[in-house]
């Protein structure tokens, strides 16, 4: 295996779990994709390289690095789970209620709000999870703009 950051090394050993050339293959999938694919996306994907791979094998593999912290499953209000890598910079994702479709955006807001809530109540903030949910501009173009609150 080339270029096997010691990091990733260490974050197997300290598991107990083996580095194999599949879960590397997978997390390098993960790394190098436009973020959350799902668990048949990253088959795909990963079988291009390694035909021998199962979508058993991707299942499994994709709950143990997630349980290692190495990739995120952000509830993004799908029916079926989908994965980025842990390495990527933090975001923020917005869902389409509609299509589906996934955004991702960051905001200056989030960190002032974490320093706010340690300065206030002498928190220490380790992560943000932030799933923001409605329409995209898309699919409110197509209601005719609509407000879906004024039906309800
Ligand atoms: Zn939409
Ligand atoms: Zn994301």
């Amino acid at each position: 295996m080339r270029n096997v950051p010691n990091q990733l090394r260490e974050a197997f050993r300290s598991a107990g779990r083996r580095l194999t050339p599949q879960r590397m293959l997978i997390l390098q999938v993960l790394q190098e994709s436009d973020r959350h694919l799902d668990a048949e996306a990253v088959h795909d994907r990963v079988r291009q390289r390694d035909p021998e791979i199962s979508l058993a094998t991707v299942y499994r593999t994709l709950a143990l690095l997630k349980e290692m912290g190495l990739v995120n499953a952000p509830s993004l209000g799908a029916e079926r789970s989908r994965y980025e890598s842990a390495g990527s910079t933090p975001h923020y994702h917005f869902t389409c209620l509609n299509c589906g479709r996934v955004m991702e955006f960051d905001s200056p807001l989030i960190g002032q709000l974490s320093d706010e809530l340690s300065q206030a109540h002498g928190v220490s903030v380790v992560g943000t999870q932030l799933h923001v949910v409605g329409y995209c501009a898309s699919c409110v173009a197509q209601m005719g703009g609509e407000s879906e609150t004024s039906r309800q």
